[in-house]
């Protein structure tokens, strides 16, 4: 048996980095909080390569001195805790202590600054956790400069793991603005690469509304970007709860999108909130697939959340989601703004698939002899997904309902995604058995997909040990075990994998509902709605159940 030894502090470092530093916009996000920490009033941000190749952050905050330098790259160093009982009291944004150390464990650092306290300046430079050099060096200016290069290079296979430079940029952009719209009082100077740096002075405000100007700083920019979509705003309070949005009714099918949620003026992650918003504007505004811009600040006493600091998003409790998710589902429905009208088609299904789709249902809700639609509630959604396993409820509402066909979805999903696919794989920790014979020239056919195979070490059956990295978003990967079974059962009638996904017949495949929830979820901007989605409204639907009695 192996010894059992302690890890040594650098791998233990490298190891917590992937909890700090998961990708560019984590650690980004871990630099800029540190300096509004030190109570700094301009923070400048030099990204290049989507941080892959320079982070430079600049501050003019409080400083580290010299001699507390290699402190602040050492685990669980931080200025922030001194006893237990002030984890609960922190009102700063890093508390953990570990950001520092973690980033110079994965990648090339220098830092220079100056504290307030101090007439000297100190610059420190570590690679991959190892301190090369420790100087104290003259500066006038207050504040810290923190350069860091080659993020991942010692660790590959983190590098690896990275997605798309598009969504890298989106992320890094949702964690800049988040600051940026919270943070009024902080001058704010962005540049990606060498692309004109974005400026945004400091709100010099005396009343109580510098956020909101800073929004409109935001906005504006936004606007001459040639985004074009208008923000409407609408504000609600109700029982201590204040909702504030900024929305816009346009939307469009994919590229960069703003939509921040702040809580208390925190930056937070709630995918609940993001699917009201979504859905409420899906039926008044957005078409089917569609999204916009909106910035929603909610602002509710302490007391009533429960923060709960994941090491790198911030996920909120609240003590009355009911008044929250009802706060926001009414400033959408009272936006100042007249509502588009629905378009015809979303209510009608085209000729090609209106016939399997009102078949199927008239018989789903035969099938359940359901009252009448009066009693149009919940249970009526699960009794067309206990009849069916062929169609999905994807939004449900007392107005209308949305029917997804779960073959198609997945179809045009591993279609969209395959002509997309840009090379990046994942390795699965646990291979997965594939029920093939081994075939050396079908696995070689399926690695430019990104699939990688391998005969078991008897040579019996294949695993499937690498995917293409857009499949990890369906969790689970049975079905894809299914595919690549059919598929090496009729690859003597297709060319490749790409023909046998052309030709696959819809409803070869019915995907679980979880595995249809993360397509939707993660997709809404490739997919083709009108291929798989129908909306029915209030009158067909009673047409249904009128019928059916
Ligand atoms: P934490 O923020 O959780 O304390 P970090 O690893 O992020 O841990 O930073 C360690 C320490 O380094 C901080 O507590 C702070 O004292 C100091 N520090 C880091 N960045 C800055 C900065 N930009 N200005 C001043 N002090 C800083
Ligand atoms: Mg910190």
């Amino acid at each position: 048996m192996a010894n059992i030894e302690l890890l040594d502090e650098h791998l233990i470092n490298q190891i917590k980095a992937g909890e700090v530093v998961e990708s560019p916009h984590s650690m980004i996000k871990e630099i800029i909080e540190n300096s509004i920490d030190a109570n700094s009033t301009s923070i400048k941000v030099h990204i290049k390569n989507n941080g892959l190749d320079l982070v430079e952050i600049k501050d003019n905050g409080d400083g580290i001195s010299f001699d507390q330098l290699p402190l602040a790259f050492s685990r669980h160093a931080t200025s922030k805790i001194k006893s237990f009982g002030d984890i609960y009291n922190v009102y700063s944004y890093g508390f953990r202590g570990e950001a520092l150390a973690s980033i110079s464990s994965v990648s090339k650092v220098l830092c220079i600054s100056k504290s307030i306290d101090s007439t000297i300046a100190g610059k420190i430079e570590i690679h991959g956790g190892e301190t090369l050099l420790q100087e104290p060096i003259k500066q006038s200016m207050d504040g810290t400069v923190i350069s860091i290069t080659d993020l991942f290079y010692n660790t590959p296979a983190r590098l690896k793991f990275l997605k798309s430079s598009r969504s890298l940029r989106n992320n890094i952009n949702q964690v800049i603005y988040g600051f940026v719209l919270t943070q009024p009082n902080i001058s704010f100077h962005i540049q990606f690469d060498d692309e004109p740096p974005i400026i945004f002075e400091k709100v010099t405000n005396q009343k109580n509304d510098s956020i909101s100007k800073r929004a409109k700083q935001v906005i504006t920019h936004l606007r001459s970007q040639n985004i074009k979509r208008k923000l409407i705003q609408n504000k609600f309070h109700h029982e201590s709860h204040n909702f504030n949005i900024y929305i816009s009714p346009e939307s469009n099918r994919g590229g960069l999108r703003h939509q921040y949620i702040f809580v208390n003026n925190r930056l937070v992650e709630d995918k609940k909130i993001k699917a009201i918003i979504q859905r409420k504007m899906t039926k008044q505004f957005w078409p089917i697939g569609n999204s916009g811009d909106y910035f929603l600040f909610l602002n509710i006493p302490s007391e009533l959340i429960d923060p709960n600091v994941h090491p790198s998003k911030i996920i909120v409790k609240f003590i009355f989601p009911e008044i929250v998710e009802s706060g926001i589902a009414h400033i959408i429905d009272k936006l100042p703004v007249t509502k588009a009208p629905t378009p015809k088609r979303d209510l009608e299904a085209p000729p090609q698939r209106n016939d399997i789709l009102e078949e199927h249902s008239k018989s789903s809700f035969k099938a359940k002899s359901t009252p009448g639609p009066t009693s149009l509630n919940f249970e009526t959604q699960r009794n067309i997904e206990k009849t069916s396993n062929r169609f999905f409820i994807a939004n449900f509402s007392e107005r209308e309902i949305n029917i997804i066909h779960k073959g198609l979805l997945f179809k045009n999903f591993l279609i969209n995604s395959m002509r997309r696919y840009d090379g990046e794989t994942l390795p699965l920790i646990v291979a997965l058995k594939l029920n093939i014979s081994v075939d050396q020239s079908f696995a070689k056919s399926l690695q430019r997909f990104g699939f990688e195979i391998e005969p078991d070490q008897n040579q019996d059956f294949f695993l499937l040990k690498e995917i293409p990295m857009y499949l990890c978003q369906l969790e689970d990967l049975s079905i894809i075990v299914d595919l690549l079974e059919d598929f090496y059962n009729h690859k003597k009638t297709h060319e490749n994998y790409q023909n046998y996904l052309l030709h696959m017949p819809v409803n070869k495949f019915a995907p679980k509902d979880k595995v249809v929830e993360n397509i939707i979820e993660d997709n809404t901007d490739n997919l083709d709605h009108n291929f798989f989605t129908r909306t029915l409204n209030q009158e067909s639907v009673d047409k249904l159940f009128n019928d059916s009695i």
